[in-house]
């Protein structure tokens, strides 16, 4: 176990943590699961920055993150990541689901982040299967934390028991 990345069950908006990740889609308005949860619990003032950059920059591509506040959330900033839909495995989805975590953590660095929480990206309505979700996701942290001594702590937070036993598993092995 690397002790710079913890696993909690949970949910990610009660997290005190400087920075949480949303999984989002490429429209920034907000949508159902995780996406929904943090709107709802952190408020007004992340959607109309959400806007305020699509207005900038358009819309956001799988793979890549933006930064807003965390409005009313304990945590201080949001990082909104598009995950790729499962579309069988051989549409690029790995790298892609790699870039949203790898894409995140450069961009909380950026911001002086040192401690951030990541729910299982992907693993909702995208389909993303478990198994394969959670290797690219641990592969990625770790990977990424290896070359970076900035941040203090990553944390893989699991809505479900199941995303919960297939991290336990992969993080006892690093
Ligand atoms: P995606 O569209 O990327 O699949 P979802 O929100 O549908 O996004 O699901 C991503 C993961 O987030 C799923 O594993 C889901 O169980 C989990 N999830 C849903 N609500 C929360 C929450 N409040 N905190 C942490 N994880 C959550």
């Amino acid at each position: 176990m690397n002790k710079r990345i913890e696993l909690l069950q949970g949910d990610i908006t009660k997290l005190y943590v400087d920075a949480i990740v949303n999984a989002a889609n490429s429209s920034l308005l907000g949508g159902g699961g995780v996406d929904g949860a943090i709107h709802r619990a952190g408020g007004k003032q992340i959607l109309e920055e959400c806007r305020a950059i699509i207005a900038h920059q358009g819309r956001c591509h799988t793979g890549e993150a933006v930064i807003t506040s965390g409005g009313r959330l304990p945590a201080k900033y949001v990082i909104h990541t598009v995950g790729p839909v499962w579309n069988g495995g051989k549409k690029n989805e790995a790298e892609l689901l790699a870039n949203c975590y790898t894409h995140s953590l450069q961009l909380a660095v950026e911001h002086s982040v040192k401690t951030i929480a990541f729910p299982n990206i992907s693993t909702g309505v995208y389909r993303y299967p478990k198994t394969e979700a959670a290797q690219v996701a641990v592969d990625a942290v770790n990977a990424f934390l290896q070359q970076n001594t900035f941040l203090d702590k990553v944390t893989f937070i699991c809505f479900d028991a199941e995303n919960l036993t297939l991290y336990e598993e992969l993080l006892n092995k690093l």
